[in-house]
């Protein structure tokens, strides 16, 4: 991204267990060691309760540690998201069910591709998406954001492959001012990007508040809670939100669900970690209502699939979503649908 090249990624899996035997999984964004200083914190406090007082062990953490924001988050997401596995599970459900019942059958997946990396080739650069693509997505995000000539090579580049009627994301990380942004949306305007990621640091709400863009703005990758979510809404300041169900879990996405649909704001979460977080995001994505009222067929709902290596994703789970004409196939196993191989989870454990 604009800010550095990313090594490698990490991610921790929770595993929570129901007296019968049953296991519900989880993910929680980060560096694991941080998540699991709170998971050690936090996890008592669940045990012998049941899946419904389960809720409320949730939101007497964040009364007794509300000081704390990164890494107490991570760890409740990764538990939360597990006890909405184990709740589907004992329902004999697909998750999406429990989250507001299965609106669609598979989800519009957009490729999240064109990484910056050490040789900054653009041959490669193209090479590299053309690959991410493979001729059955029609939508695309490319990360920008060093410099608005740049930008504009990167982005025309991603338009030519997607096609015209194809759907361009921008991703610039927060790495520039307004002004900048001024200038950038200047420059790709012919390219028609149908939206602008994270066009300033996300910290900065007021910036947010005050910027004046003629593309739709999309924020929230790095929020943990429904607030930031609720003061850029209501100052107008956001048009699609991204919370990533890793950090904030599945039942503060909810809440943002909620905030969003009562301001007409579009929501699409943020996905780049493991394959239990990638089955949550689908079966949010599944479960939305139609937006706007009547259908969906005007904006669908958008998945963020990530098209980089990644084996935290590819290898750990034996029956991944199956992808198809661009979308991914909503699993209708009980639960996320996650089937782990204990000898990839254990592969990758010595790594970390
Ligand atoms: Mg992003």
């Amino acid at each position: 991204m604009s800010r550095g090249i990313g090594q490698w990624r990490q991610a921790t899996l929770v595993e929570v267990w129901l007296r019968d035997g049953t296991v519900g999984y989880g993910e929680c964004w980060g560096p694991p060691a941080l998540v699991m200083a709170f998971a050690s914190l936090i996890s008592e406090a669940y045990v012998g309760k049941n899946l419904f007082q389960a809720f409320s062990v949730r939101h007497g953490m964040m009364q007794q540690f509300y000081h704390v924001s990164s890494g107490l988050h991570e760890a409740l997401a990764g538990i939360d998201i597990a006890l909405w596995d184990l709740r589907a599970k004992v329902q004999g459900v697909a998750l999406n069910a429990l989250l507001g019942g299965h609106q669609r059958g598979q989800v519009l997946a957009y490729a999240s591709a064109g990484y910056f990396d050490e040789h900054d080739d653009q041959a490669a650069f193209e090479r590299d998406l053309a690959d991410a693509l493979s001729s059955q997505f029609t939508a695309v995000k490319i990360k920008i954001g060093r410099g608005v000539e740049d930008d504009v090579r990167r982005s025309a580049a991603a338009r030519r492959l997607v096609g015209p009627q194809g759907i361009l994301l921008l991703d610039i990380n927060g790495a520039y001012t307004p002004a900048i942004v001024a200038d950038l949306e200047k420059a790709v305007h012919a390219l028609d990007p149908y939206w602008l990621e994270e066009p300033l640091p996300p910290q900065d709400e007021a910036a947010y508040a005050h910027l004046r863009c003629g593309r739709k703005v999309a924020l929230g990758e790095a929020f943990h809670d429904r607030h930031p979510f609720k003061r850029l809404i209501a100052a107008h300041a956001v048009d699609v939100v991204q919370p990533d169900l890793t950090k904030c879990g599945l039942s503060e996405a909810l809440a943002i669900r909620t905030l969003a649909e009562s301001f007409g704001v579009m929501i699409s979460p943020h996905v780049w970690g493991g394959a239990v977080g990638l089955l949550a995001a689908v079966h949010f994505v599944a479960a939305l209502p139609p937006h706007p009222w009547a259908t969906d067929s005007v904006a669908p709902p958008l998945l963020e699939l990530d098209r980089g290596e990644n084996g935290l994703r590819d290898e750990i789970n034996l029956t991944p979503p199956q992808t198809q004409d661009g979308h991914l196939v909503v699993p209708t196993a009980p639960g996320l649908g996650f089937t782990p191989d204990a000898r990839a989870i254990a592969r990758f454990k010595e790594v970390g």
